[in-house]
């Protein structure tokens, strides 16, 4: 290890843990952490890299929160207490300027859900951060893809289609000064992990994935992966405050309301979560949502899969609806 890399990682990413559980952080070889019993560890490791998963032009407090949010999002989706996690940084050159503003966005991140950074690796090259987070879940309780059973209920979490119009203004795309862009890129660079939700429903849900790729190509996961079809009922989805404003004299907004529908089914970025849930468990859901504990609509419900591999179905007012990919999967800023 150099002396340049040392004093990076002391003077950016050391910080006294939060966690009890830390026994050694960053500066050891290893980390050593205290597990709990009765729990078990989740883990889930993800990569951005400059110009495929944020411009190139991104700021770097806003790369390191998307880093971290974007990740913390998989934990939301096992219904997982997030605890720690590990900094993989590749670095073109060590400017004191971009590390100083990293590193705050990252520690704003961690300290909101109470995460420690425990360890990492940093590296020169062409600027990619990965990180992998830790959290854990009670024995056999975390919520996977594969259980979604014929009968069940889907829900969403929150509201979709904030991600896909950020997207659009990343990308360019004119949406109008009736548009309010910084809240627009302030969901792309901060989107919420449903951490909180994701808990509520450890118990309650029979299958959970977060919607990182679009409703769409996501329900699709717990679709095949539990063998099931899944029928969406697309006039039942929450549409953001954006995407649900009426039509009026702006055309920018009568474009938005175009688009809406794509954007809701195919537009990722939204971070929400969507789960299944048993006709038993529907009562408790219920009451969590009375209770503001989790905000969720009902928007479909599991079928016998009708082919030979699960899949997504769905309807428009009672009729078929075809759905188009325009969007086009996840690498956002290849040119
Ligand atoms: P080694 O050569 O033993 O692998 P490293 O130089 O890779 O040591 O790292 C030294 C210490 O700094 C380790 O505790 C490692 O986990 C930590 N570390 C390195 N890079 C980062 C980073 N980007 N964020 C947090 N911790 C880091
Ligand atoms: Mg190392």
């Amino acid at each position: 290890m150099s002396l340049v890399e040392f004093d990076i990682i002391k003077r950016y990413f050391t910080r006294p843990a939060k966690q009890q559980s830390v026994s050694q952080s960053v500066g050891d070889d290893c980390a050593v952490l205290t597990l709990s019993s009765n729990k078990q560890l989740v883990l889930s490791m993800d990569t951005l890299v400059c110009g495929r998963h944020f411009p190139e032009d991104a700021a770097p407090y806003d790369i390191a929160t998307r880093a971290l949010c974007t990740s913390l999002s998989d934990l939301a989706a096992m219904g997982a207490k997030p605890l720690w996690f590990t900094l993989g940084l590749t670095l073109p050159a060590a400017s004191h300027e971009w590390l100083s503003e990293f590193s705050q966005g990252l520690f704003a991140i961690s300290d909101r859900y109470n995460v420690d950074l425990i360890g990492g690796d940093t590296t020169q090259g062409p600027l990619a951060v990965t990180i992998q987070v830790h959290g854990e879940v009670d024995q056999g309780q975390g919520l996977c893809r594969h259980s979604a059973q014929v009968g069940d209920s889907v829900f969403v979490t929150g509201c979709l289609g904030d991600g896909a119009a950020a997207l659009a203004v990343l990308q360019g795309e004119e949406l109008g000064s009736a548009v309010d862009k910084d809240y627009l890129l302030q969901r792309f660079y901060q989107p919420f992990p449903q951490i909180a939700m994701g808990q509520y429903l450890q118990s309650i849900a029979s299958a959970a994935i977060d919607i990182s790729d679009g409703l769409v190509a996501d329900a699709r996961h717990i679709a095949r992966a539990s063998q099931v079809d899944m029928v969406i009922n697309t006039e039942s989805l929450p549409l953001s405050d954006l995407l649900s404003a009426k039509p009026c004299y702006y055309n920018e907004i009568n474009h938005i309301r175009s688009k809406r529908l794509e954007w809701a089914l195919t537009g990722g970025d939204d971070y929400q979560l969507l789960f299944t849930v048993h006709p038993e468990k529907l009562t408790q859901l219920q009451l969590l949502i009375d209770e503001n504990l989790v905000v969720a609509t009902n928007i479909g419900f599991i079928t016998a899969k009708s082919q030979d591999v699960g899949d997504v179905v769905c309807y428009l007012n009672g009729g078929p609806y075809s759905v188009n990919y325009p969007l086009g999967g996840y690498q956002h800023f290849v040119t």
